[in-house]
């Protein structure tokens, strides 16, 4: 009774274990498009809008193009900071675990579960 009660936990442990990986999967592909989208679809937006004809209040007075192409600007240069510091954050936690020699696959098996830990004394 209990083996049995071991194995269906450790079934269910690896589907829970099956599904959070899909989800993790799908959400880093959500992220991953839209750091693609957003910087090429601001380039193409100011590359298009670059020489505009400008509305009434014109470059100075805050012309809605000028504004629109100002964010972009700004987008850009928020989201070009940010991979800078993902990538350096990333490669320096890679390095270090990898001089440690550590595999952070191994986290995510250290569940009472999966210890086979006895919580009912
Ligand atoms: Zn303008």
């Amino acid at each position: 009774m209990d083996c049995a009660h071991g194995e269906l936990a450790n079934r269910f442990a690896s589907i829970m274990k099956h599904r959070r990986n899909r989800m993790l999967r799908f959400f880093a592909a959500l992220i991953c498009i839209c750091l693609i989208a957003a910087p090429l679809f601001s380039s193409a937006f100011i590359l298009t809008h670059s020489r505009h004809a400008h509305d009434h209040l014109g470059p100075s007075g805050g012309c809605a193009t000028c504004v629109s192409v100002k964010i972009a600007e700004n987008l850009l240069k928020a989201l070009g900071s940010m991979l800078i510091i993902c990538a350096l954050f990333l490669g320096g936690r890679n390095s270090f675990l990898g001089i440690l020699n550590f595999d952070s696959s191994n986290l995510s098996l250290l569940s009472p579960v999966a210890l086979k830990v006895r919580l009912n004394n």
